[in-house]
């Protein structure tokens, strides 16, 4: 290998990630090789040649640092984020919120990289990352090819990589937050356990009225169209509950609503269904709708599942949502710094590695940036403490059994214990506060002895 003044990195994708590491890499030395492929043929989702763009909202969401958002853009700031950077630079009015002029800031992440004396841009359509980087003399390999990566190079991922381990369409069912649920109506059992023994699952019973009456809401809610370039194919096992509900009004509590070894109910009773919640982090500060991934808009989901008994005052810490994504099962394909456990010289970054959203995958560019570079340095690996946002996310896509994508929330890192006096405060934003403070203490300690 060659050392950190010669050393190559070739870098797949100039989308959020493959930016992020590009310039990181660049600033510390590192030749980089670009290669992106939009300018020969843009997707279906992309209207601009230009690198970093942002396909639909033009928001990178909260900069409070009392939101995991804002938690997750400090880190980067700490570590340099060019794209962070770059967005601040083309920042538009938007509250707390980071939103940009997105055709400014794509074309200043463009021009940056592009002028950049350590950086080669290539414009190529990737179909073998480990030939390209033997064609071009690199060390390592980051790919950064996005939800969207092409055809040609996802038939090589399939072959050379992850077998079934690649997802092609997510199927997300929705979060709530523990603290807004009203547990009285709920109750706590594992299917074929006493009920005394409580249980890992939380189980919301519904009355034969209040079922028929939720499936009907489901079937007439507003649904989300696909795009034009997708073509929602779902697996049988993992179906959306509102087309369930569209199937025959029976169908989910013959799946994922079924009451069998859930019964009697909390008040002794026999459930005609139950909506099951499974814990989203140990501390059970968030709760994941067990089959509920579904097809309807946000407006129309809260509206509907509040009428689940113990949510007419939920919150949702995120909602369900079906789309194109092309992403791996990082558990178990790569390794902790997410270079693939196949070939040693080769990472993935950015959604294709199982996060959701811009600054996510920006922030998996940067930190697969960052071990490259101690690599190249002769260094170890080094894995974030989970308490800190980018530690929490890697966590997240390196343990979750079954992956699905997810944005940055506080239910991925740890939650706290609350004193007795804390409890009698808002517990939300007493909570929101312990967590984020913890996190920017423990980034500061863990970051500053590295640096
Ligand atoms: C329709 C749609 C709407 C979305 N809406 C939002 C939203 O509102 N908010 C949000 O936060 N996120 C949204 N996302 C997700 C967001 O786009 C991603 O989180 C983010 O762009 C991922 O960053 P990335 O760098 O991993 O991939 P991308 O930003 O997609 O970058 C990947 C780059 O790789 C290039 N590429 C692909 N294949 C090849 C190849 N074979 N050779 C060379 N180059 C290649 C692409 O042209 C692209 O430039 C949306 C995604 C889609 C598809």
């Amino acid at each position: 290998m060659n050392n950190s003044t010669n050393a190559r990195v070739l870098v797949i994708g100039a989308g959020l990630a493959g930016s992020e590491a590009a310039m990181y890499l660049a600033r510390n030395g590192v030749r980089v090789v670009l290669v992106e492929g939009k300018t020969l043929k843009l997707n279906p989702a992309q209207k601009i040649p230009n690198f970093a763009e942002l396909v639909c909202t033009n928001s990178l969401k909260s900069l409070d640092p009392n939101s995991a958002h804002g938690l997750l853009k400090a880190e980067m700031k700490s570590m340099g984020s060019f794209i962070i950077e770059s967005a601040q630079k083309h920042a538009v009015p938007a509250g707390d919120a980071l939103a940009v002029d997105r055709e400014l800031f794509s074309a200043e992440v463009t021009r940056s990289l592009s002028s950049h004396p350590n950086i080669q841009v290539v414009e190529l359509e990737a179909n073998d990352p480990m030939k390209l980087k033997a064609q071009f003399n690199c060390d390592f390999v980051i790919v950064a090819t996005g939800p969207l990566t092409t055809k040609s190079l996802e038939d090589w991922i399939l072959k050379e990589i992850s077998g079934d381990d690649f997802y092609f369409y997510d199927a997300i069912a929705p979060v709530v937050d523990a603290d807004s649920l009203d547990l009285s109506k709920m109750y706590f059992k594992d299917r074929h356990k006493d009920i005394e023994a409580g249980g890992d699952y939380l189980n919301s019973p519904m009355t034969k009225e209040e079922y028929y009456a939720f499936v009907e809401e489901l079937s007439n809610a507003e649904k989300v169209a696909p795009k034009d370039f997708e073509d929602w194919k779902f697996f049988e096992s993992c179906l959306p509950i509102d087309l369930m509900a569209e199937r025959g009004k029976d169908t989910a509590r013959f799946s994922c609503m079924k009451p069998i070894g859930l019964e009697p109910d909390i008040n002794g009773k026999w459930p005609y269904a139950v909506v099951q919640l499974r814990k989203e982090n140990l501390l059970g500060s968030a709760y994941n709708l067990v089959g509920f991934q579904t097809r309807l808009t946000y407006k129309e989901q809260v509206r509907v599942f509040r009428m689940i008994p113990g949510f007419a005052e939920a919150s949702f810490i995120h909602l369900g949502s079906c789309h194109r994504n092309s992403f791996l099962n990082a558990r178990k394909l790569l390794d902790n710094d997410l270079k693939t456990k196949k070939f040693p010289e080769l990472y993935f970054a950015g959604q294709i590695t199982g996060v959701e959203g811009y600054t996510e995958s920006a922030s998996i560019g940067l930190y697969v940036a960052f071990q490259i570079l101690r690599r190249i340095k002769g260094l170890e690996a080094i894995s974030f403490p989970v308490e800190t946002a980018i530690g929490a996310l890697v966590n997240y896509i390196m343990t979750i059994e079954k992956p699905c994508p997810s944005n940055i929330n506080f239910g991925l890192l740890p939650s706290v214990e609350l004193t007795k006096e804390q409890r009698k405060q808002d517990r939300k934003k007493v909570k929101k506060e312990l967590v984020s403070k913890r996190a920017q203490d423990v980034f500061q300690s863990f970051y500053s002895a590295l640096v």
